[in-house]
């Protein structure tokens, strides 16, 4: 290797693994050499994860970083993923302490797969009509009636928008640093002095 020549380690390397420090746009990373190229595919690739949840909403690929993701037990999970999958270990915990500790489990599973699977009924929505309607479900099979609960649903959606709105509002709040910024800019934009007579 010439004097300037350095191995890039990157194993998908486009170049040889040869950067040449006089020519290449390199990057060192400790006493590595890599194309900069090779070191930021490096780390888009190591950024992806498998989803820890066998019936992920995103094809199975946590990028870590662009997605929302929450980690546990050395696995990570798309946010919606997590919560999804909590839902459903919350009714079969919730099914087995308060209503039927005898329930046959496949059976459980099946309605809850056709509900929330083939139906599209939100994990967490099914987990809340469970809750209220507990005093009549006996069988699974009951759970199908409860889902489709008007007053539940229209509860449901008041629920879901506060969350919304509590978001936005947190969210609002994270921006609020910014905001003495846009009022400077407004108030110069509608100063009628200077719109009158251009600047005095
Ligand atoms: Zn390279
Ligand atoms: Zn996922």
């Amino acid at each position: 290797m010439a004097n300037t020549q350095r191995k890039c380690p990157y194993k998908n390397c486009k170049y040889g693994n040869v950067v040449d420090i006089s020519t290449d746009e390199y990057t060192k990373v400790g006493s590595r050499y890599y194309h900069s190229e090779c070191l930021l595919e490096k780390r888009a690739s190591e950024a992806k994860r498998d989803c820890g949840y066998s019936h992920c909403k995103h094809g199975g690929v946590v990028d870590t970083q662009t997605d929302e993701y929450i980690e546990e037990n050395k696995r990570c999970y798309h946010v919606d993923c997590y919560s999804e999958k909590k839902a459903i270990a919350e009714i079969i915990d919730f099914w087995y302490r308060e209503i039927d500790e005898d329930v046959v489990f496949n059976q459980l599973q099946r309605v809850l797969r056709e509900l929330i699977y083939k139906r599209g009924f939100e994990a967490e929505y099914v987990l809340y009509a469970i809750k209220k309607k507990a005093n009549v479900l006996n069988y699974p099979s009951g759970i199908y009636y409860v889902v489709g609960n008007k007053r539940l649903k229209a509860n449901w959606r008041i629920i879901r928008e506060a969350e919304r709105l509590k978001l936005v509002k947190e969210a609002s709040k994270k921006n609020a640093k910014m905001e003495p910024v846009f009022k400077q800019k407004e108030e110069k934009k509608s100063n009628w002095t200077t719109d009158i007579f251009g600047g005095i």
